[in-house]
């Protein structure tokens, strides 16, 4: 038996820890696959119900094309974050891949630091919203490539990403672009599968929460990606990993003081 499970070992999951810990509740933190974040899968929970207290940090996976060298190939101009990328390709020719919110927004944010962005979508029109599509479209420095998919990566002798072999679906034509760095923008998975039917989630998984971190369960607790199709930042897993180390803080004390 342990006083408060975190499951997760990202930042919401640590920061979690460090204000339970902090609270003298001796936190046990369930680590993944991917130590530090973007847990893909669930250690096993079992019998979860009967831990006195549980914060579900487990996150979110970016999805990416599964193409065979793709794994090598993250963090040598493959990346699922132009937020946390985009600096690094100033002055180069870079691709995002999707037609969503996320590939917009990525573009447009790539075109402060890109010589050029191509926006790969394997439709001719977008998902994007509206408003989101208008700034992409006027955008000079985005260039969209329609009815495309991108069948592989090819990188330099150094192993770093030189360019993507692209196909048509429609005339199935194929073309070679030369680009530093692909942005893979093709929406996220959250990490829930364990939880379905034990825990409220909408339609894509993701957890739903009250009062910020709250599961409809008393003392279990929701922290991080897991529950944020939106903001997704280090700073705001932090954040409710913080708020949910907290609400589990004085879920105990109120267990402890009705004993
Ligand atoms: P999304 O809306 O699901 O869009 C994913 C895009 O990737 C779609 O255009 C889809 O193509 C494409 N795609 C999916 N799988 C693919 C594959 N295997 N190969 C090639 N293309 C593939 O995901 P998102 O853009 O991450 O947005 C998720 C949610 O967050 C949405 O509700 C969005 O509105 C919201 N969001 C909002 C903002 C904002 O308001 N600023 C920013 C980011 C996200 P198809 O269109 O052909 O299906």
């Amino acid at each position: 038996m342990e006083r408060l499970i975190i499951v997760g070992s990202g930042c919401a999951g640590l920061t979690a820890a460090i204000y339970a810990a902090r609270a003298n509740l001796s936190p046990l933190v369930l680590e993944g696959r991917h130590p530090g974040g973007q847990l893909s899968t669930t250690t096993l929970v079992d019998e979860w119900l009967d831990t006195e207290a549980l914060i579900i940090a487990s996150g979110a996976s970016a999805r990416y094309l599964g193409l065979e060298n793709e794994r090598k190939l993250i963090g040598h101009g493959l990346t699922s974050c132009a937020t946390c990328d985009g600096a690094f390709y100033k002055n180069v020719p870079v691709c995002v891949i999707g037609g969503g919110d996320s590939a917009a927004e990525e573009s447009l944010f790539l075109t402060r630091f890109a010589s050029k962005v191509y926006l790969i979508h394997r439709r001719d029109t977008m998902r994007a919203s509206k408003i989101m599509q208008d700034r992409v479209f006027a955008n000079k420095k985005i260039e969209p490539i329609w009815d495309t998919v991108v069948t592989e990566y090819i990188p330099d002798e150094k192993g770093e990403m030189r360019a993507v072999r692209l196909r048509n679906v429609k005339t199935n034509e194929e073309q070679e672009l030369a680009v530093a760095c692909v942005f893979v923008a093709i929406g996220h998975d959250p990490n829930t599968r364990e939880y379905r039917g034990k825990l409220d989630m909408d339609t894509d998984g993701y957890l739903i929460t009250k009062n910020l971190v709250e599961s409809r369960h008393p003392g279990v607790f929701v922290a991080g990606d897991v529950a944020d199709r939106i903001y997704k930042q280090a700073v705001t897993a932090a954040g409710s990993g913080c708020a949910a180390a907290m609400d589990a803080e004085k879920y105990l004390s109120e267990l402890e003081s009705d004993a």
